[in-house]
């Protein structure tokens, strides 16, 4: 079958609705400042799924079959202590299991309400779900539309809003239950994949990319120079910290440059998007400039080089990360799920003429270039292993008990 005969998948579980990140008083705590909402409040989320529900996308056909649903809704699960402890470890799981009960703040920035840890496992289950879904051919590509993020937490630590690394361990899925041997992650968050990058850091099975603002956070992370490490992993990982300023040249060029070319040269099986909307023009946690536009052309581009691999046929599977400008968020997640069905509905949306209207957006500058070129040069350097199954094994994570 044709992977564009397939329905496109969704997932949302309600449960993120109820993770407590408490109260903000800003990077630099005031007494003399009131706190704030935290950054992370359910209200994107919320406003995504109206905004895919009110443009009609969720209940549109199937663009090749008329009869047919476009989308096909997943079933919610929860993610098992051991497909945590494919990429976590025991101590990590055991922390949040206490903070569960408490509450409390469970490493890095990370805000644990009481309840928060069965969230998180509700978010990674759906992120799970939604590639086996990919990976089974029940669907062709899918959206999980998620809450806490994931990408920033470690394989012992929680960090930057994520408790658990849910797009790790939908990965570890397709390898433990699919025996990928080529798994790609691209990473267009603006803060960098940390987590993400150092799970798979030694491994060739995993090639991961991450596009992202330079310095911002974490701060000292995501430099050009981390390439991935040992026998195997050595240029399986790509950094491109782009510039405060970015904007939609500087970030096509490096899609055009570094990302697509990076995924032809390791021809994956399965290609997992970790979708921040925080590189948007309105995001108050960077200094980036996109539009929904851009994520559109990234998702477009994505799709359409999975559709024509032989290996990938079709497997997208994009899980939500950040982005937290309530109002502007849903245009860019629309943009990218009307893309995976490859339809447009009737929503346009109001604020790309200002977008795109600013000075800088058609430039390319030299500062970007120069860090651009860079990360592209390092695309010669990969290499497809050489094999059509993985050969991982988590032999403690069979080991001890839940
Ligand atoms: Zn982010």
């Amino acid at each position: 079958m044709s992977p564009t005969a397939r329905p496109s998948g969704f997932i949302f579980d309600e449960r993120c609705l109820d993770h407590n990140s408490g109260l903000l008083e800003g990077d630099l705590p005031c007494p003399y400042l009131e706190p704030t909402p935290h950054m992370d409040t359910p209200a994107t989320r919320l406003r995504v799924l109206n905004m895919l529900q009110a443009s009609g996308l969720l209940s549109i056909p199937h663009p090749e079959m008329p009869d047919a649903p476009g989308w096909l809704r997943l079933p919610l699960r929860v993610a098992t202590h051991r497909e945590m402890r494919r990429a976590h470890s025991l101590a990590h799981i055991r922390h949040l299991t206490r903070l569960n009960l408490i509450g409390g703040e469970a490493g890095d920035e990370a805000p644990c309400g009481i309840g928060s840890f069965d969230v998180a496992r509700a978010a990674a289950g759906s992120c799970i779900e939604l590639v086996d879904a990919v990976c089974s051919g029940r669907i062709r590509n899918g959206y999980a539309l998620v809450r806490p993020a994931g990408h920033h937490a470690e394989r012992d630590r929680a960090r930057g809003y994520c408790l658990l690394s849910n797009v790790a361990m939908a990965v570890r899925h397709a390898q433990a239950h699919y025996k990928f041997a080529r798994v790609a992650v691209v990473d267009f968050d603006v803060h960098h994949g940390n987590g993400t990058q150092s799970i798979f850091y030694d491994s060739d099975a995993v090639l991961t990319v991450s596009i992202h603002q330079a310095g911002n956070y974490p701060r000292k992370s995501g430099e050009l120079d981390e390439r991935g490490a040992g026998p195997s992993g050595a240029s399986y990982n790509i950094n491109v910290p782009l510039w405060p300023g970015a904007g939609q040249t500087d970030y096509k060029t490096t899609w055009d440059r570094v990302v697509l070319p990076a995924l032809k040269a390791y021809d994956p099986q399965l290609i997992v998007v970790s979708a921040g909307f925080d590189a948007s023009f309105y995001d108050p946690l960077s200094r980036m400039m996109l539009g929904s536009n851009d994520y559109r052309y990234f998702t477009r581009t994505l799709v359409d080089f999975a559709d024509a691999s032989a290996s990938c046929q079709g497997r997208v599977a994009v899980c939500h990360e950040g982005g937290y400008c309530d109002y502007y968020v849903p245009f860019c997640a629309l943009a990218v799920c009307e893309e995976l069905l490859g339809v447009r509905t009737d929503v346009r949306d109001p604020f790309l003429a200002e977008i795109n209207s600013h000075p800088g957006q058609d430039t390319l500058f030299a500062h970007q270039a120069s860090v651009i070129e860079q990360a592209a040069s390092f695309v010669s350097d990969i290499v497809p292993p050489a094999r059509d199954q993985v050969e991982v094994v988590w032999s403690e994570a069979d080991s001890d008990e839940e």
